[in-house]
């Protein structure tokens, strides 16, 4: 082992390029995905004031009590490594005036960025890791709701991720919430017993989260709990009512999880969440809801909108992705020096996507050619003074025993594109 200046930091990862070919490969679904649902792309930045997230998110939300990466800057300054975004995606559309904006009343968004949170390190569960992430904003319609989770549903799709269930609940208003706090507070009290001091605390400043606890032994109390339903106000559950009919109409699979509550203060009616059962309790893939009141707290104006975030770290973990893009070697047999760099230049300017492996010009053919099979090469271009003065290149495909071909140089691409 190298005796190393020094090793990365824990609950932080290098990413190697097999992984981050997966990730190349779901960032450019994602990039032909959101135009289809007219979504923009914005990036937004990784430090932002504490205030940004101290009051949105909510002060007894996870990330707010114990997982912000936050400092004082060199001015005195707090400020915050993103641990989410959509807090950033509101203010970003407040300070450049993008929603009330020339007669547009909303708009679409997404990003596509790594977030920071001081967790507990597991699989699944890092200090750093990307987060797509979609806000739609300016329309309270049930259809945005829809749009949204088909956008979602969709990227599944594409990426043929299986075993994914989209997990919907209802949480009403504020007001509803309150209620069934208090309720739910009364119904854990019937069992102090059964409550480590740290969930007693929960039980306390935020209830709800103990619903979505991940403590088995609270299972049988969890499940006798108090059903949200039941509190919430008419207009709301009418709303989910006709969202769930749509759902069924489009024959879009769902369960109605009453205990879904998610982590952070600004929902209100649509919390949903993809869950998979293949990540253990790390099984949310993708999260998000309705937050209506968001706007008033960051912005002081009403600017209703849903949006979700997807743990990308976790779809890359359950995705089943083998690359074949074609990997072409280069034999160059000459004694001019510059001629491998000149051929290779001609070949990457014929405009196709492939991987190209330059051979130890120095070494036989025959070990060039058993170089290239080592390196997982389809064929292997060769390239001799025949080839040069003629303009041709001569094939050999190291995937089957067929013979040699040469063609003539015009046709590379061509070929390529064939093969
Ligand atoms: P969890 O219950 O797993 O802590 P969360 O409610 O904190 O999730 P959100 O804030 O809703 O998660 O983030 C949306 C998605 O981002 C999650 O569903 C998950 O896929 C991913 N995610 C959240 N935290 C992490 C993390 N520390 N490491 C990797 N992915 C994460
Ligand atoms: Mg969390």
């Amino acid at each position: 082992m190298v005796d190393l200046l020094s090793k990365k930091i824990r609950g932080f990862r290098d990413i190697l390029p097999d992984e981050s070919q997966k990730f190349l490969f779901l960032e450019e679904k994602i990039h032909n995905i959101c135009p289809l649902f007219n979504t923009k792309q914005i990036r937004i930045p990784a430090l932002e004031s504490l205030n940004l997230f101290k009051r949105s998110i909510g002060e007894s939300s996870d990330i707010v009590t114990k997982e912000m990466y936050s400092f004082k800057d060199k001015n005195d300054e707090i400020v915050c490594m993103i641990p989410e975004g959509t807090a950033s995606s509101m203010r970003l559309a407040f300070e450049n005036n993008l929603i009330y904006d020339r007669g547009i009343k909303k708009n679409r968004f997404y990003y596509y960025t790594p977030m920071f949170r001081h967790e507990r390190p597991q699989k699944g569960r890092y200090r750093q890791f990307t987060q797509f992430g979609v806000e739609f904003m300016g329309d309270e319609s049930i259809h945005e709701d829809i749009d949204l989770l088909l956008m979602s549903r969709m990227f599944f799709e594409e990426i043929e991720l299986d075993g994914l269930k989209l997990n919907i609940n209802s949480l009403g208003l504020a007001e509803d919430r309150n209620k069934y706090s208090q309720e739910l507070q009364s119904y854990f009290n019937n069992y102090p017993e059964s409550f480590t001091d740290q969930q007693m605390n929960t039980i306390k400043n935020n209830p709800l989260r103990i619903l979505d606890s991940k403590d088995q032994q609270l299972t049988e109390i969890i499940n006798g709990a108090p059903n949200i339903s039941s509190y919430i106000n008419k207009e709301s559950l009418k709303k989910f009512d006709d969202m769930v009919q749509i759902l069924d109409d489009l024959h879009i699979d769902y369960v109605i999880n009453n205990k879904l509550v998610r982590g952070l203060d600004y929902y209100n009616d649509l919390v949903f969440e993809w869950k998979t059962d293949q990540l253990g309790t790390q099984d949310a893939i993708c999260a998000g809801g309705r937050y209506d009141n968001l706007s008033t707290v960051i912005g002081n104006e009403a600017i209703p909108a849903v949006g979700f975030a997807m743990g990308i770290d976790r779809v890359v973990e359950l995705l089943d992705y083998q690359n074949t893009d074609l990997v072409v070697g280069l034999s160059v047999i000459s004694s001019s020096k510059s001629d491998m760099s000149k051929i290779s230049t001609l070949l990457r300017n014929t405009d196709n996507k492939f991987t190209l492996i330059q051979m130890d010009t120095g070494k036989s053919l025959t070990k060039q050619i058993k170089s290239a099979v080592k390196s997982n090469c389809d064929i292997l271009v060769i390239v001799g003074s025949e080839e040069i003065s003629n303009n041709i290149l001569t094939i050999k495909d190291l995937r089957s025993d067929r013979d040699d071909r040469t063609i003539s140089f015009d046709d590379f691409s061509k070929f390529i594109e064939e093969y």
